[in-house]
């Protein structure tokens, strides 16, 4: 029996939008750095690819991942102030979606395992006014990074979990591992795979849970 649902966040419960290389930009134009707009979405474009060398969140190795990778050179308060102005990238749900979450919470524990760290993520759910639908927020400062199966370690009971997310990779093919239940939340087409089930929208769940 299912007890718990744990969700991705980023393109799973928000969207990542152009919101974030204007968080980027805001931030190097407080430190004065002049960087151009190509540096920037550079800079914006290479962060990602942090977690393909690193197993953890760290403010020090991601601000030197990136000098190096982009050949800049941000100071280390780089990293703390954008963890702070990302926190101003949230959505507003919708009257339906947060039925939704109401409905969930009222039969699972909600919990959320992201990969970005858990200050800015935290302060994103809160700012959207939905942070209280969940009784755990880990983010990847915290521990391994997603798809690694220490990732799922916040829980106990792997059986009784299913795990929503957008990426086949970090969120569903981990979870089934791990003997979780696994959906797939995404707007894009494909291709059905019986090991896991999919849904478009937030509000899909309630036939599904
Ligand atoms: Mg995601």
């Amino acid at each position: 029996m299912i007890k718990t649902v744990i969700f991705d966040l980023d393109f799973t419960l928000m969207d990542w939008e152009d919101e974030y290389i204007f968080a980027i930009t805001n931030v190097i134009n407080r430190l004065n750095l002049g960087y151009s707009k190509e540096k920037i979405k550079e800079i914006d474009d290479v962060l990602v690819n942090y977690e393909n060398e690193f197993t953890i969140y760290e403010n020090k190795k991601l601000c030197e991942f990136l000098n190096k990778k982009c050949n800049v050179n941000l100071p280390i308060e780089f990293v703390d102030m954008l963890i702070k102005e990302q926190t101003k990238c949230y959505r507003e749900f919708t009257e339906t979606e947060i039925e939704t979450l109401e409905y969930l919470k009222n039969k699972y524990e909600l919990i959320v395992l992201s990969n970005w760290f858990t200050y800015t993520q935290k302060k994103r759910l809160e700012n959207a006014g939905i942070l209280k639908y969940f009784s755990k927020v880990s983010g990847g400062d915290e521990r391994e990074l997603k798809p690694s199966l220490k990732a799922f370690d916040i829980v106990d009971n792997k059986k009784e979990c299913v795990m929503i997310g957008d990426s086949i990779n970090n969120d569903i093919l981990p979870a089934i591992k791990l003997g979780m239940q696994a959906i797939l939340m995404t707007k894009k087409n494909v291709k059905k795979d019986l090991r896991y089930r999919q849904i478009r929208k937030l509000e899909d769940l309630k036939e599904m849970l």
